[in-house]
């Protein structure tokens, strides 16, 4: 039996929306990336554990995608079994926001894994809570967000991470407390292999204070990023000296470009895909900005953005 016919006959038993050969470049914000075999939104918790166990059991290769706003995927595409909880063809429970409890001053909300940041940003805002300001304009969901740890003007989503949902590699559901997870900068070791959602321990605040703090936030970033241009944001992570675009800069890359992928001159940590971009492209330019930097610089950079598939 081909591959793709035993994931079809795996996979159709589920009540989960499925696709199979479904291109990357549509759930990524680069518009890059070849087919992922199969492609699963699960539409429970129970779903998720079932599909997980089973690719387990099977020994198929799975990736969890969140919005795909830090993703480079390969041209070739992805083998095995991409799980999305962040697009409307999952289940509700995925998008779920909802207050747990209050202590005083302290507001403990649950967000599902795929909300995207945007809209738990509206929900703090139209309930005056405070906390999450500093992640205006991150375009990712709150699963992406926890797994790398997201951050923002010296601020990053471990300040105000309660617990999260995980769902292990059997496929077993816990909440592990986030003092018992290691965060570093733009990186978090997450025990399990999906995250279902999030407990963020906000503050009671002034709603207009917290709106004129996300629109300053917002502000700054539609002056600096090139947000026009399909990108997957920063492609470096920064040193904890400087800034990764000064040393892109140094190395005099701004506007370099490759095929259809450009070094942006608004921002010289961004890549943009200027309509017709490969992966290929991408990474050669990857590759040319690391080696330029390394020559004039010294510094050896290291990814921020995930690149997945072949
Ligand atoms: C224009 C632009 C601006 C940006 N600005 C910032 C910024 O200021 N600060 C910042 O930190 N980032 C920024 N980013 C990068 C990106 O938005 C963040 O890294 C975001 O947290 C990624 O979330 P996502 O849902 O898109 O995750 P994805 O890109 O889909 O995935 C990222 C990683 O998380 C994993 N993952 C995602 N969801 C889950 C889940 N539910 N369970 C398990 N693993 C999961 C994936 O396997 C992958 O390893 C920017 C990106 C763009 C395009």
């Amino acid at each position: 039996m081909k591959k793709q016919d035993y994931l079809i006959s795996m996979l159709t038993g589920l009540k989960s929306k499925v696709l199979f050969d479904e291109p990357m470049s549509r759930h990524t914000s680069f518009r890059i990336g070849g087919p992922a075999e199969a492609m699963v939104f699960p539409d429970d918790e129970g779903d998720l554990s079932r599909i997980i166990s089973l690719t387990h059991a099977e020994k198929i290769p799975l990736f969890v995608s969140g919005k795909g706003t830090n993703l480079l995927v390969g041209d070739r595409g992805i083998r095995g079994v991409v799980i999305s909880l962040s697009s409307g063809l999952a289940g509700d429970c995925f998008s779920r926001i909802t207050k747990i409890k209050e202590y005083g001053s302290e507001v403990y909300i649950y967000a599902g894994a795929g909300v995207s940041l945007t809209r738990l940003l509206k929900y703090t805002l139209q309930n005056g809570l405070t906390g999450l300001e500093f992640a205006s304009g991150i375009p990712g969901s709150v699963g992406g967000a926890v797994v790398m740890n997201a951050g923002s003007y010296g601020k990053e989503i471990k300040d105000i991470l309660y617990s999260v949902r995980i769902a292990d590699r059997m496929g077993h559901l816990s909440d592990i407390p986030a003092k018992e997870i290691t965060f570093r900068y733009r990186a978090a070791s997450i025990p399990g292999l999906a995250v279902t959602g999030a407990v963020l321990r906000l503050q009671k605040g002034d709603r207009g204070k917290i709106e004129t703090r996300m629109k300053e936030n917002l502000l700054r970033k539609k002056g600096s990023q090139p947000l026009s241009k399909p990108s997957a944001g920063s492609i470096f992570k920064n040193p904890d000296w400087t800034k990764a675009w000064k040393l892109i800069d140094s190395a005099g890359m701004r506007g370099t470009t490759i095929g259809g992928a450009t070094v942006s001159t608004l921002h010289a940590n961004f890549i943009i895909n200027n309509g017709n971009a490969t992966a290929g492209d991408v990474i050669s330019l990857i590759r040319r900005i690391g080696k330029k930097v390394e020559r004039e610089t010294g510094v050896t950079l290291e990814l921020e953005v995930r690149i997945v598939g072949t």
